[in-house]
């Protein structure tokens, strides 16, 4: 394998990760990145929060600036690959040139799902993925401009934090009946919209847009019960949907992303996948589940990278993610579709830690809410499917290490 050439195409957080896993596992031959942003790797979570709440000082770069070339990493940035053909094993990139590989990563991520009512208005219309996209909000952001926020998902509620912390009065406005769905019990997302409405934000659920225009200066938009909200700018964020169109023509399987095993495989043996793009096959649920976090994207990464190599992973701990958002900093692991929740303290006065339980007691989703230290314990807890009696997780008197070590 050391005279062989790995690419990778995206430069993201799967891509960079999976590039210096290779050299870190002493991986000595070829490592191609490309890129078709033209940005060396960077990571997103910043995006909707630091780069727009500091953005003098806040970082992002996923690697410092000469590690590439000390690592003899190809980059190969601002330019996108066009073509993919499995069988000869050669990616084609928009520039004309052709790179024959041993063993291909697709870390293509996702691209934001448009809305085309809200993108046909023209201008003042915003998403966010990128760094450009962060950096053209920057003056939509500001004090006493009208903002309205379409979809209440974990990034439009990032963003209405840090639209309210730069002065900027924010309506939100969501289809569903409750905030965050997909990814938080109902529990914690209403009381997030507690939170965000003590800080002035006004927020429409369960409104579903009937239409969109323009008038003269403003943006309106009409809800379906008839509301009329009018602002200066629309930003909306409604999901993404994994970017497999070079997989899907190359005839790889795709199954709402590229379809990997628990190697990160794809339906081609030497072709891998990871990050957002990748809907993996889980063992549990009996179904390929896509994830769209930053620790996904890593993990996945290290996975493909040493599967390449024969080199064996150790097995994933319960599946984590963050947000940031009113101050508070919020972890979660497991699943976040537990049937009952419990609370250690008091939402209302965090630090507090929610636990999940399934239908038979046994713990499988735990959210920290200030006090992402116990999210080691919980994850480990979780790992075991441990059955705690409910008065002692819910007792803040308990330490959690102690517990995990009981169960270790
Ligand atoms: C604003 C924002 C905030 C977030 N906050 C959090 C958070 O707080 N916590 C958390 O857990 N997760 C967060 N995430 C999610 C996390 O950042 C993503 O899950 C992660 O970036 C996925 O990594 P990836 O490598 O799969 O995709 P990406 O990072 O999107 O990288 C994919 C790259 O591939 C490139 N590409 C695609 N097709 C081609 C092609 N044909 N040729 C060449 N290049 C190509 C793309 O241009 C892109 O640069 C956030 C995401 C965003 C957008």
């Amino acid at each position: 394998m050391n005279a062989s050439t790995i690419v990778i195409v995206g430069a993201g957080q799967a891509g960079a990760l999976a590039a210096a896993e290779l050299r870190q596992q002493g991986y000595a031959g070829r490592v191609v990145l490309i890129g078709e942003e033209t940005h060396a790797p960077y990571e997103r979570p910043p995006l909707s929060k630091d780069l727009l709440l500091q953005p003098q000082t806040a970082r992002c770069a996923i690697h410092g600036e000469g590690y590439y070339a000390e690592h003899n990493i190809e980059l190969k940035l601002g330019v996108a690959v066009t073509a993919l053909d499995a069988q000869a094993r050669v990616v084609v990139l928009a520039n004309g040139e052709s790179i024959a590989f041993d063993a291909l990563l697709l870390a293509t991520g996702a691209r934001v799902r448009r809305l085309p009512m809200l993108d046909a208005l023209g201008e003042r219309v915003y998403t966010l993925r990128t760094l450009e996209d962060a950096q053209r909000l920057l003056p939509v952001l500001e004090p006493s401009k009208r903002v309205l926020l379409v979809g209440a998902g974990v990034i439009g509620l990032e963003l209405a934090s840090s639209a309210v912390d730069l002065g900027a009065q924010v309506t939100v406005i969501e289809q569903a009946p409750r905030a965050m769905a997909r990814c938080a019990p109902p529990l914690l997302a209403g009381h997030l919209c507690n939170v965000h409405r003590a800080r002035g934000v006004r927020l429409h659920l369960g409104s579903p847009l009937a239409s969109a225009a323009r008038e003269n200066s403003e943006l309106v938009l009409t809800l379906e019960d008839g509301t009329r909200i009018t602002g200066d700018a629309v930003i909306y964020g409604i999901g993404v949907e994994p970017e497999t169109t070079l997989a899907q023509a190359a005839g790889l399987r795709v199954d709402n992303g590229i379809a990997i095993d628990a190697q990160c495989r794809t339906s081609h043996m030497h072709i891998y996948a990871a990050g957002d793009a990748a809907s993996q096959w889980d063992e549990a649920s009996g179904r390929h589940q896509r994830r769209e976090t930053w620790e996904n994207a890593n993990r996945q990464a290290q996975t493909a990278a040493r599967a390449m190599l024969g080199v064996e992973t150790e097995a994933w701990e319960a599946a984590w993610f963050w947000t940031d958002q009113c101050g508070l900093n919020i972890q979660f692991a497991g699943d976040m579709a537990a049937p009952e929740w419990l609370v250690r303290g008091s939402l209302e006065a965090p630090p507090c830690v929610l636990f999940g339980l399934d239908g038979e007691g046994a713990l499988v989703g735990a959210i920290t809410v200030n006090q992402g230290r116990d999210m080691r314990s919980a994850k480990a807890l979780i790992g075991k499917r441990a059955r705690i009696a409910r008065e002692t997780l819910a007792d803040p008197a308990q330490n959690l290490r102690n517990l995990a070590r009981e169960f270790a």
